[in-house]
């Protein structure tokens, strides 16, 4: 057998060889190719002994992990390779989601193994000293993939928070507009004078450090290799280095050889106001991030001490929520961005009507959009596909237009025939009572009713998974038709001459031991073949006299 592949999504730190880790060093050297942007491949060539080196563009990111995949699957031990940490900004997630496109899973796939690396975050503090101490976040501003409306959020909620925040990807050629604004929005919370560093190509030959502050940061250079660190409201330089304390800097009394608390003084109220209190559960809330908080632009949300409640109207006010009875409007204050997703559904005109009306179809046209899509299907339903936040208000339109919907997936649809545009449509309330009592429900595998209102049954209910046939004022049931593939066979006469009221109960009794026995992605055909009866049918092999040689897709 072929060897095996294998790909290593490697961080090799922030550019110089003593930085890089051991296991990075190894994946390199294990790996018979190398992918990744030019650049970054250059940096580490002296480290690699690969015999074929692909390096590309900046902006070929999902070539790069696709060409990865498709290499390891041939056999080969591939490395892919990104600045500072692979999961930071850079390879690992892309080559992950071209994986999972694949349907690759660990267990089945080809190996992978994420090789962790120093982030521009990390080396970049280092130079300046040690800015994030405490509690930091990176945001990267480049609004290429994301957009900026959502970078501004979190500008603003980090701000906000008194978080360090290392900004990655702070300026380009073409994207000049970002930092600034950028800088716009953390100076409606933070003082002018926090502290800033700047670092460019750190460990690397063209090394930069600046310091400089939030007011003066932009007169200075920043670009693609350089990240951005802002300080919180308690960092201070000192000596040419950034330094944020552990924490308030009345907590430790540094240079005294002795600490002013014992342990067990700790978190007391008396010795430290701002910590929660341990019984209670409160704090305080004058002890804001800054102690000049309110001298800009926006107050400090914490500044504003809140009326205080008994624990009685708390208890009440929270019962009342969970009731939906709250009199009192709860405006939240989540920062919160909608993730477009993709809406899927069927529709149809009707289960015996398939006439489609234009309004219908300028309907479709209009939901669906430029970005949506439309497929016509088999089961005489069209499937949409439609890029959306709001998938109610399509729902709604397409429901004032008389489309009768229905999820996708492994779900029960009914078809019906035309019943000869009426003629004999006395069976027609059944098969919407079905349609509406059974239609959509959620089952192990697809299964489809076919509905046919006279003896010719020319939709071919017998070859649906379960076929309703309306003869003479009565009903013949079919069940376990094998509607697809070279052994395909049609369902298995049940019942004949079924009273009408018996025959929703009966369907009903069908789909529920089915729901309830059958195996995850077991047909209805498979498990009656397996379990030998269903109700009171017994299973007759209606496939018996069909011999083909097996095909590789197991049909
Ligand atoms: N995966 C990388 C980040 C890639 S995004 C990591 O974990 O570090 C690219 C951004 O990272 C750059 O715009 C810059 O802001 C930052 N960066 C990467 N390497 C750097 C270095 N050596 N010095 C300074 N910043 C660096």
């Amino acid at each position: 057998m072929a060897q095996k592949g294998k790909i290593f999504v490697v961080g090799f730190g922030p550019g110089d060889f003593k930085h890089i880790t051991t296991r990075a060093v190894e994946a390199l050297q294990q790996s018979e190719m190398i992918i990744g942007y030019k650049t970054y491949v250059e940096l580490i060539q002296d480290l690699v002994s690969a015999k074929s080196i692909v390096s590309t563009g900046m902006t070929e990111e999902v070539s790069r992990a696709q060409e990865a995949v498709r290499q390891a699957e041939a056999g080969s031990i591939v490395s892919v390779i990104s600045s500072g940490d692979a999961g930071v900004y850079g390879m690992a997630g892309l080559v992950y989601e071209v994986l999972i496109e694949l349907g690759w899973t660990e267990a089945t796939g080809i190996e992978v193994e994420i090789v962790p690396g120093i982030s521009a975050i990390n080396s970049c503090a280092s130079i300046l000293g040690a800015p994030i101490m405490h509690d930091a976040c990176t945001i990267s501003l480049s609004d290429h993939l994301t957009p900026w409306n959502l970078i501004a959020k979190r500008v603003e909620a980090a701000a906000m928070a008194d978080f360090v925040i290392a900004l990655y990807n702070p300026k380009s050629g073409r994207r000049t507009r970002q930092i600034v604004e950028a800088q716009r929005i953390l100076l409606e919370y933070r003082s002018p004078d926090t502290p800033v560093g700047l670092v460019k190509s750190a460990y690397r030959e063209r090394q930069e450090v600046t310091m400089t502050t939030l007011a003066e940061m932009l007169e200075h250079d920043i670009g693609m290799l350089t990240t951005v660190i802002i300080g919180n409201s308690s960092t201070f330089f000192y000596d040419n280095k950034m330094i944020t304390p552990r924490g308030y800097q009345r907590k430790y009394t540094l240079g005294e050889e002795k600490q002013p608390l014992r342990p067990h003084q700790r978190l007391r109220e008396e010795n430290e106001p701002w910590a929660m209190n341990q019984e209670t559960g409160t704090a305080r809330n004058d002890f804001t991030a800054d102690p000049n908080a309110g001298r800009f632009n926006k107050p400090s949300i914490a500044a504003t001490p809140k009326p205080k409640k008994t624990a009685l109207e708390m208890a009440t006010a929270a019962l009342a929520m969970v009731k939906g009875t709250s009199a009192v409007k709860v405006t939240p204050k989540l920062v919160q961005q909608k993730i477009e997703s993709i809406f899927e559904l069927a529709v149809s005109p009707g289960v015996a009507n398939k006439f489609f009306t234009p309004q219908q179809m300028m309907t479709l046209a209009e939901v669906v959009g430029e970005e949506g899509t439309m497929e016509y299907t088999p089961d005489h339903q069209i499937h949409l596909k439609i890029p959306t936040t709001v998938p109610e208000q399509i729902t709604e339109k397409l429901q004032e237009v008389g489309f009768l919907l229905a999820p996708i997936g492994d779900v029960l649809s009914l078809k019906a025939c035309d019943f000869c545009y009426g003629e004999k449509a006395d069976s027609i309330p059944y098969a919407e009572e079905i349609q509406e009592k059974l239609g959509g429900i959620s089952l192990p595998k697809t299964l489809n009713i076919g509905f046919n209102g006279c003896g010719m049954a020319c939709y071919r209910a017998v070859f649906d998974d379960i076929g309703i046939v309306y003869r003479k004022s009565k009903f013949d049931v079919f069940i376990g038709a094998k509607p697809v593939g070279r052994t395909a066979h049609a369902a298995q006469p049940v019942v004949e001459g079924l009273e009408p009221e018996q025959l929703i109960p009966l369907i009903t009794d069908i789909i529920e031991e089915y729901k309830a026995n059958a195996h995850p992605n077991e047909r209805l055909f498979k498990y009656f073949k397996r379990v030998k009866k269903i109700l009171h049918f017994t299973y007759q092999d209606m496939s018996s006299k069909i011999k083909v040689e097996p095909a590789p897709c197991g049909d």
